[in-house]
């Protein structure tokens, strides 16, 4: 992949935070409320959680599954997240890019850092919880998770929470709607980037001249 801008004349939009800062829901209500965007399901080589189902939160393979997807250069991107890794399928964004559909990536800073070296017109999105206090009552509150795991995530936040800085745009998921309303407005103004609009028009843009 060059270093250009992607061809295609759907957006990428990138949404990263910390566990529990509560991006799963903005993410999926985000999905609800825009029919031109769809999600990437990534891979992972972590076992599925309560209710997940293979395919539809990730793709669930094991180690030498993941080891020939990376050997086969099959990711955008990888990274090792809270023990597990957590690959972004390049062939899947790619289809959605090119048919026109703008594709969130919920993924990890790591992940986010390398999908912008890669499409520097992707739009990264950080979602911070409030407070420190109210990101550990939510991973308790969710109740998915061991106590040993909910120790890992939190000591992990204070990492990812430093690297907030390096995104376009932060959101505070205080009260949800109002997290949510600003994160459609970012989608939003996203497509009206001069890229962005070129890429989606380009007979109007050559008929003007530009
Ligand atoms: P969880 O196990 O809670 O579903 O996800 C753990 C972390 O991995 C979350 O921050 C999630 O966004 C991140 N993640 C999920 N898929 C990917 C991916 O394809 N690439 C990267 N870098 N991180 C991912």
């Amino acid at each position: 992949m060059s270093n250009d801008t992607h061809p295609h004349p759907g957006c990428l939009i990138v949404v990263a935070a910390p566990s529990g800062a509560g991006k799963s829901s903005q993410v999926k209500a985000l999905l609800a409320a825009d029919p031109q965007l769809a999600v990437s399901v990534s891979h992972t080589t972590r076992a599925p959680r309560g209710q997940e189902m293979h395919g539809s939160e990730y793709w669930f393979v094991d180690n030498a599954a993941f080891d020939r997807m990376v050997l086969a250069d099959d990711f955008f991107e990888w990274a090792l997240v809270h023990g597990h890794r957590y690959g972004t399928s390049r062939r899947a964004v790619l289809q959605e890019l090119e048919r026109g559909q703008d594709v969130v990536l919920e993924i990890d800073w790591q992940g986010a850092l390398n999908i912008k070296r890669l499409f520097p017109d992707a739009v990264l999105i950080f979602i911070l919880p409030p407070s420190w206090e109210e990101l550990e009552r939510r991973l308790l509150g969710r109740a998915e998770d061991t106590p040993a795991v909910i120790e890992q995530r939190l000591a992990n936040a204070r990492l990812e929470v430093s690297k907030a800085r390096s995104f376009d745009f932060v959101i505070i998921n205080s009260r949800f709607e109002d997290a949510q309303t600003e994160l459609q407005t970012v989608v939003r103004a996203q497509r009206l980037r001069y890229s962005a609009q070129r890429r989606r028009q380009p007979q109007v843009f050559s008929a003007l001249g530009l």
